[in-house]
């Protein structure tokens, strides 16, 4: 069995980030994806302007910028009853734009491929086991064993990068208990005409509603709500953007979850499988590639010598730091949402006076 210097389950944007430096930085690395590429996620497909440094550092930001996308040159946030608010949005090459997960994943997992990763996609990890265990006995200095559905990797990292919710996560006890209290619903429609360079956000009373257009055909539908109001909200999106009643849906849940601690002795959690944030505001695209860059930076320093102690409290330290600051907001985007009444509220106090939620999105889409 080859031993790898570091295996990442999940080629989502954490996963193939952290592929990706560790590949360029010589490590042995192989990433394991359960589904084949090209794939649709369920996003709002928006890319906040701060995922581009780490776009720059991954050498892909002109590629991502040369995909078919939507600019998003404002959001619009829309009461119950239908009253509107316009924010604009920063303009310029590293602005805010809505692009397809089954190209932006896709790219970001060619280009871990491109710098040395070896890639396993239809393969899912169905079990970890951790050096010392009664089951495994660790070659040289390999500390986990992964096991694929075909085949069986060694390694002397592992990385979690798996999103929010994995058979395997759960297996390895390594989840906390998902909240279910909501659902969310994805499709990509067509793009009504007129609709403009608009991200919009909607509240209706069963939950709320995300528009973006993702290329000058399709828009990216979003319906966030409680299992119980999912029939509803579909009714409303058939209805509002005239959709045939077999239209196709991926579905997601949980939305929320407890975070988990992100690095333990020779395990890293990055992304959505360390924290989950409200998809309300668009950032965990950028917390997933931010999160990918330091373990990869981690592991290197580790395997290069440097104390592992102080690595990991280094990672922990920068991990914590990059939510700093934005939590807060994203945490309200929450309570907004959980209450729709309360998020329409919200819309009507900046119809009188817009300076807060002008604030607000300028530090939730905000350049670095
Ligand atoms: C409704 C909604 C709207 C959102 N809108 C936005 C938005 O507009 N902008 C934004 O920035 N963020 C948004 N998000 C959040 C964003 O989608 C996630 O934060 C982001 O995808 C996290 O990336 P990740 O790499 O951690 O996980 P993921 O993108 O979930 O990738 C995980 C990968 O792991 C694979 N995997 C899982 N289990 C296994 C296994 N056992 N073996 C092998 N592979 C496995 C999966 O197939 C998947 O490819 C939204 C989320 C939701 C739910």
């Amino acid at each position: 069995m080859e031993i790898f210097d570091v295996a990442i389950v999940g080629a989502g944007p954490a996963g193939s980030t952290c592929a990706a430096f560790c590949a360029a930085a010589e490590l042995r690395t192989v990433l394991l994806e359960r589904e084949k590429f090209p794939r649709e996620k369920v996003c709002g497909d928006c890319l906040n302007p701060a995922c581009w440094p780490a776009l720059r550092r991954l050498g892909i930001a002109d590629r991502v910028r040369s995909l078919p996308h939507g600019r998003l040159d404002s959001v619009e946030f829309i009461a119950i009853g239908g009253q509107k608010v316009i924010v604009e949005l920063p303009s310029g090459e590293e602005s805010e734009i809505a692009i397809k997960r089954s190209l932006f994943d896709n790219l970001l997992l060619n280009r871990a491929r491109e710098l040395g990763a070896e890639v396993h996609e239809e393969s899912i990890v169905t079990a970890l086991t951790r050096g010392g265990s009664r089951n495994w006995t660790p070659k040289a200095f390999a500390n986990w064993k992964v096991d694929a559905v075909a085949q069986t990797f060694a390694a002397q990292f592992l990385v979690g990068a798996y999103g929010r919710n994995s058979t395997v996560a759960r297996l390895c006890n390594l989840l906390p208990r998902p909240e279910r209290e909501r659902v969310a619903l994805q499709a990509h429609i067509a793009l009504p005409r007129g609709f403009g360079n608009r991200v919009v956000l909607q509240f209706l009373p069963e939950g709320y509603s995300g528009q973006a257009p993702v290329n000058d055909r399709d828009l990216n539908l979003c319906l966030v709500g409680k299992p119980s109001s999912m029939s509803v909200l579909r009714a409303w999106a058939e209805k509002q953007f005239n959709l045939p009643t077999d239209q196709a849906w991926h579905t997601i849940t949980p939305l929320t979850r407890a975070p988990v601690s992100p690095a333990h002795d020779n395990v890293f959690f990055i992304g959505d499988a360390a924290r989950v944030v409200e998809p309300f505001t668009g950032e965990g695209i950028y917390y997933a590639l931010r999160s990918g860059e330091l373990a990869a930076n981690a592991i290197v320093k580790i395997i290069r010598g440097q104390d592992r102690q102080s690595a990991l409290r280094e990672f922990a330290r920068v991990h914590a730091a990059m939510y700093c600051g934005r939590l807060w907001i994203n945490r309200l985007a929450r309570a907004a949402v959980l209450s729709p009444r309360l998020g329409s509220f919200f819309v009507h106090a900046a119809r009188i006076d817009s300076s807060i939620l002008k604030l607000l999105t300028a530090k939730t889409v905000r350049p670095l």
